[in-house]
């Protein structure tokens, strides 16, 4: 293929250029409460690559959430610049932002967040109801979702007929559902017993195998040692922040765990 051929400007521009997926420079957020004001990040520069999976560490109160929530275009920084692929978000609407929240980025929170009266599937179809996915097609991308996630044979359960890590699982698949190219995880496995939790793991393993980005906060260190780096906060900047040099496996510490019906 010559040179000069059009084509290659089609690639993905953070694959041309090599762009990180995450940009993350000299970021500080204060909150106001009332008189005072809460530094609760005080200058973060870090950069996330595509296909990387990040475990972010830390103490209560250090800065982790605030710094999920600036990840997630959930909020803007108070100063500094956060480039997601290449765009810097301060310079977007905020029904941009919500798009880009909607196409690029999956949530999962420590608390499931489903919604109680809606089925596994009907919770899995939620994202793409608000991108517009015909509704066959989103039956079908949810279906996929929730196999992904060894759930197909549960998607006409309430979250209350799920345990615990089965929800944990439905809410991983509702943030596969638009196909993100990022999934942030805020204590995924923090409401969830230790085999349960690698099982979670082991979703996220293999997902990030496939080459979604992983970011996930975790106060478990034995959570943390799944993934491939290790980013540690202390009172709203990073400490540490290095690269796990053999991560755990989760399918094969699974092996070595009782298994539990489901
Ligand atoms: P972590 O997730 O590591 O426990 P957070 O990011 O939630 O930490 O909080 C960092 C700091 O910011 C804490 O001192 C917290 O009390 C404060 N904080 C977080 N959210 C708010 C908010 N909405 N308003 C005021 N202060 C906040
Ligand atoms: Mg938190």
């Amino acid at each position: 293929m010559p040179l000069e051929s059009p084509t290659v400007l089609t690639q993905p521009e953070r694959v041309r250029a090599n762009t990180p997926l995450i940009e993350v420079r000299e970021v500080k957020k204060d909150y106001e409460l009332g008189e005072t004001r809460v530094h609760a990040l005080r200058g973060v520069s870090v950069s996330i690559a595509p296909g990387e999976f990040v475990a972010i560490m830390g103490a209560s109160g250090s800065g982790k959430s605030t710094f999920m929530n600036i990840l997630g275009c959930l909020d803007l920084p108070t100063s500094g610049t956060y480039l997601l692929d290449g765009i810097d978000v301060a310079g977007l609407s905020k029904k941009e932002l919500a798009k880009i929240r909607n196409q690029k980025i999956g949530f999962v929170f420590q608390g499931f967040n489903l919604l109680a009266r809606t089925t596994a599937l009907e919770n899995t179809e939620l994202p793409m109801l608000y991108s517009r996915v015909p509704k066959a097609e989103r039956e079908r991308r949810a279906r996929e979702a929730l196999a992904l996630v060894a759930l197909a044979d549960r998607e006409d359960h309430y979250p209350s007929q799920l345990s615990g890590g089965q929800q944990q699982r439905v809410a991983i698949a509702r943030a596969l559902a638009n196909r993100p190219s990022l999934l942030l995880a805020d204590e995924p496995t923090g409401n969830l017993d230790s085999r349960t939790s690698v099982e979670v793991m082991e979703i996220m393993q293999r997902l990030n195998a496939d080459g979604l980005t992983i970011v996930l906060v975790t106060h478990e260190p034995d959570i943390a040692r799944f993934a491939k780096r290790e980013v540690v906060f202390r009172d709203g900047q990073i400490k540490r922040d290095e690269k796990i040099s053999r991560p755990q496996i989760a399918s094969e510490v699974l092996k070595t765990l009782p298994a539990v019906e489901d």
